[in-house]
This record gives C-alpha cells, sequence and structure tokens, in this order.
C-alpha cells in the first residue's frame, strides 16, 4: 500500500506499479476546512434588531426563491459499513478521528433546531448519517420529532436512511415511535458485488430480511438506493429491477457523486441515469411519469403492460441524476450535521454553527432568526455550475465536507 499521512498531505491508494492514473485520496479533515461561522455575527442577540426579522412564517426563501422544506438530520458521522464511494477504508480506519460524545447534539438540541425549522416551513424530515441505526434510542428522538407540527398543523414526514444492517431487528421500535418511511441502500443482489460495494463482507440476505421486516410493521412505501458505478455494479440494474417490480418497494438508481474529498470519484464510473434507463428498458418496459412533489430529487419511471402503459401493480423506479442533470433550481434541503452545523448543500465546505446558538443564552426567538438569516443567504448550486467550475473546484479533489458527516 501507499503512505498515508494525516493533515494536509494526499495518500496514494493501491500499488504504486498499478497503471496510472493512481487513486489519490485526500485526507483533510473536511471538518475543519475552515472556522464554522457564526450565524449571528458577533452580534449576540442585538443582531435580532438589525435583522429586524417577526416570528417564523413558514415561507421562508433563499436568494434564489427556493423555501426551506426539507430538513435532513446526521445524528452520527459513524458507519459500520465502508462503502468505497462514501466511506473508503484507506482513510476512515481504526485511527480516523470520529466527533466525541460531547459534540454531538442531543436529541432535545435536535429538536428544538428542527422545531423552529419548521416554524419556517419545513414538512420533511430525514435521519440519516453515517449509519443512523447506531445512535443509542434514536427512537426516542424520532418520538419527540413526531410531536412537532407543520405550519398547516400537520405532521412531518418523518423518514430515516439506512444500509440496512440493524433494520430487521429495529424495525418495531422505529414505527412505534412514529417513524413512517425508510429508505435503504443497497448496491447489488450478488454478494459478491455487494461486499465490494460495502468493503466489510456484508451480506445482501440480511439486508433483504431488513427490508421485508420494514415492509411487515408498514414503514413504507420503501424506496431503495442503489448507488450505480459503472464497471463495478452497473450489471445488476436490471436484476435488482427485476427482484423489486411488483412488490411495493420503489427501487431507485443514483448516479455515483463527487461528494466529500476521499472517494477518488472519476467521471468515467458515472453511469448516467440515461444510460441506466435504456438497458432496463431494454428488458422490463418503462414509461415516464410526472413528479409526484415539487422539489423531488428522482425522476419518477413506470413498469408498462403489454399495451405500453404505465401498471401500477408492476410499480415504479426512479433515477436520481445528480451529475448529469441538475436539480439545484427546485432544491430545498438543508442538512443538519451530527454537531450542529448547518449545510446548505451536500457539495458546501462549510456550515453554519447552531450548535453555538443552541447551547447560548438567545433562546428560541434567536435561533428561528439565525435559521432565517442563513436561508435568506444561500445561494448554493453547485450541480448546475459543476461544468463550469475550474478543475480544482470539481471532483473529489475539491475541499468539502464528507457525506457520511453531513448525511445524503
Ligand atoms: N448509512 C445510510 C445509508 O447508506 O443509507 C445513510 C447515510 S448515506 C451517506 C445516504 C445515502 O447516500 C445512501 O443511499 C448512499 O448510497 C448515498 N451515497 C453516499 N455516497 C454517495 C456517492 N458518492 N454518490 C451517490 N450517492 C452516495
Ligand atoms: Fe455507511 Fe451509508 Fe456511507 Fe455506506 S453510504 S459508508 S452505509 S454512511
Ligand atoms: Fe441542492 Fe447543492 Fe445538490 Fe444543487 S448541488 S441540488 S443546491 S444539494
Amino acid at each position: 500500500m501507499g503512505a498515508k499521512t494525516r493533515g494536509t498531505e494526499k495518500a496514494t491508494i493501491g500499488p504504486m506499479t498499478s497503471r496510472p492514473p493512481y487513486r489519490t485520496i485526500s485526507l483533510l479533515d473536511q471538518r475543519s476546512l475552515a472556522p464554522p461561522m457564526h450565524p449571528l455575527g458577533t452580534g449576540g442577540s442585538g443582531y435580532i434588531q438589525d435583522l429586524g426579522t417577526s416570528q417564523p412564517r413558514g415561507s421562508l426563501t433563499d436568494t434564489l426563491g427556493r423555501p426551506l422544506r426539507d430538513l435532513r438530520i446526521s445524528v452520527t458521522d459513524r458507519c459500520n459499513f465502508r462503502c468505497s464511494y462514501c466511506m473508503p477504508k484507506e482513510v476512515f480506519d481504526k485511527d480516523y478521528a470520529y466527533l466525541p460524545h460531547s459534540a454531538l447534539l442531543s436529541f432535545e438540541e435536535i429538536t428544538r433546531i428542527a422545531r423552529q425549522c419548521v416554524a419556517h416551513g419545513v414538512q420533511k424530515i430525514r435521519l440519516t448519517g453515517g449509519e443512523p441505526l447506531l445512535r443509542k434510542n434514536l427512537e426516542l428522538l424520532i418520538a419527540q420529532l413526531a410531536t412537532l407540527r407543520t405550519t398547516e398543523g400537520a405532521p412531518l414526514d418523518i423518514t430515516l436512511t439506512t444500509n440496512g444492517s440493524l433494520l430487521a431487528r429495529k424495525a418495531q421500535a422505529l414505527k412505534d415511535a412514529g417513524l413512517q418511511r425508510v429508505t435503504v441502500s443497497l448496491d447489488g443482489l450478488d454478494d459478491a458485488v455487494f461486499k465490494k460495494m460495502n468493503d466489510v463482507d456484508f451480506p445482501v440476505a440480511d439486508v433483504l430480511a431488513g427490508i421485508e421486516a420494514a415492509q411487515a410493521v408498514g414503514l413504507g412505501p420503501i424506496k431503495v438506493n442503489m448507488v450505480v458505478k459503472r464497471g463495478t455494479n452497473d450489471h445488476e440494474i436490471v436484476p435488482m429491477a427485476r427482484h423489486f417490480q411488483g412488490t411495493g418497494v420503489v427501487l431507485r438508481f443514483i448516479e455515483y457523486m463527487d461528494v466529500g474529498a476521499t472517494n477518488g470519484w472519476r467521471m468515467d464510473e458515472v453511469l448516467p441515469s440515461a444510460r441506466v434507463i435504456e438497458r432496463l428498458h431494454a428488458e422490463l418496459p418503462v414509461v415516464a411519469l410526472e413528479a409526484s412533489a415539487p422539489g423531488e430529487t428522482a425522476q419518477r419511471w413506470g413498469y408498462a403492460n403489454a399495451q405500453g402503459q404505465y401498471d401500477p401493480q408492476l410499480g415504479e423506479v426512479g433515477v436520481i441524476s445528480s451529475v448529469t442533470q441538475a436539480f439545484c433550481a427546485e432544491c430545498n434541503r438543508a442538512r443538519l450535521s451530527t454537531e450542529g452545523q448547518l449545510y446548505l448543500c451536500l457539495f458546501a465546505s462549510q456550515g453554519h454553527d447552531l450548535r453555538g446558538v443552541v447551547r447560548g443564552s438567545g433562546g428560541d426567538a434567536e435561533l428561528a432568526d439565525a435559521i432565517a438569516h442563513i436561508w435568506q443567504g444561500r445561494s448554493d448550486r453547485y450541480s448546475l455550475l459543476r461544468a463550469s467550475l475550474p478543475p480544482e473546484a470539481q471532483g473529489s479533489g475539491a475541499r468539502r465536507v464528507e457525506m457520511s458527516y453531513i448525511g445524503g
């Protein structure tokens, strides 16, 4: 193996004799790229008067007119998988410095922040990570979040994304606590392929058992996310589709993204969604469906019957084309990191410190104002700009936060 050093140096992964280009993995700690921005500046509560905002009214918009609707909350930066596209083993090894417990937001702190985001218009909360089911007593957080109501008085849509490894064991408790749905990540049906993707020898059967348990307790409709890496698992597209067709599970194919700075991303490993649909259509005909909600990340395709029409009994698949078809124009998501940094884009290099606000003396009015100030200043649209960015700002060589830290 190549040498590995911490700090700002880079590690070459794989034998030096392998043919170029070598995979270069940056070992920068992306969490400390820049000091977190304090949303209140130095002004403390005086800032509230400066900003002149009043009670949240559920209609916050950013500089591009996008509302805040979807909050993704990362509850841990740890994971029991080492997916090569997310937490490559060479970087996330036994010496990796995960966040200490004291840095994590408590469930009460998370709920306080979520409550103010909901007052500003959030309708959907997704718990993620790292692997969210590794966070102890997660049901207690779900139960707290389930008490929140949207500005129209409706319950929130509360979902969770998991690798499925602990789902069979936890599905009932999650449902009882108030979780509505789950999304399970599964990158293939063939054990050898899946183990290559998760890199910890985890078998497919245990994830399928988790999906079945979730279905049995009513955590549906279940979505299954498959990250497609050309040359690694793309031959699993059709078998995965066949497996889930007609089961009520919605399979979604995700383009392999240049998130984070450690996965050695290369454009030639991305299989564009258009090619995914072509391959699928050749075996299992599909027709395009309308989006079911504004800001939806997946384009929907329904399985067709012999007459070429959508057959709801057969169900649907989705494609998430983050690389080839940017959906920034409708992006209504904010991401709260495990330690309370609010990120406005998956590709951001800097977050906004809400933990400091929550642990300060300002109270909920200050917290609401901080969130308003942050969202109103937002202009992020990385995927739209990707192609026009200089090379150092594209791909995984760029300096940005890891997906396992802010959640997918
Ligand atoms: N551990 C959980 C899981 O895997 O479902 C939740 C966190 S994971 C970061 C959330 C989602 O991000 C997963 O569906 C995962 O496949 C996806 N993801 C991670 N890295 C990705 C990448 N480089 N490109 C596309 N999707 C990625
Ligand atoms: Fe873990 Fe999910 Fe990242 Fe895979 S994608 S390493 S399961 S956090
Ligand atoms: Fe949203 Fe950023 Fe993704 Fe665009 S690149 S869709 S702004 S998270």
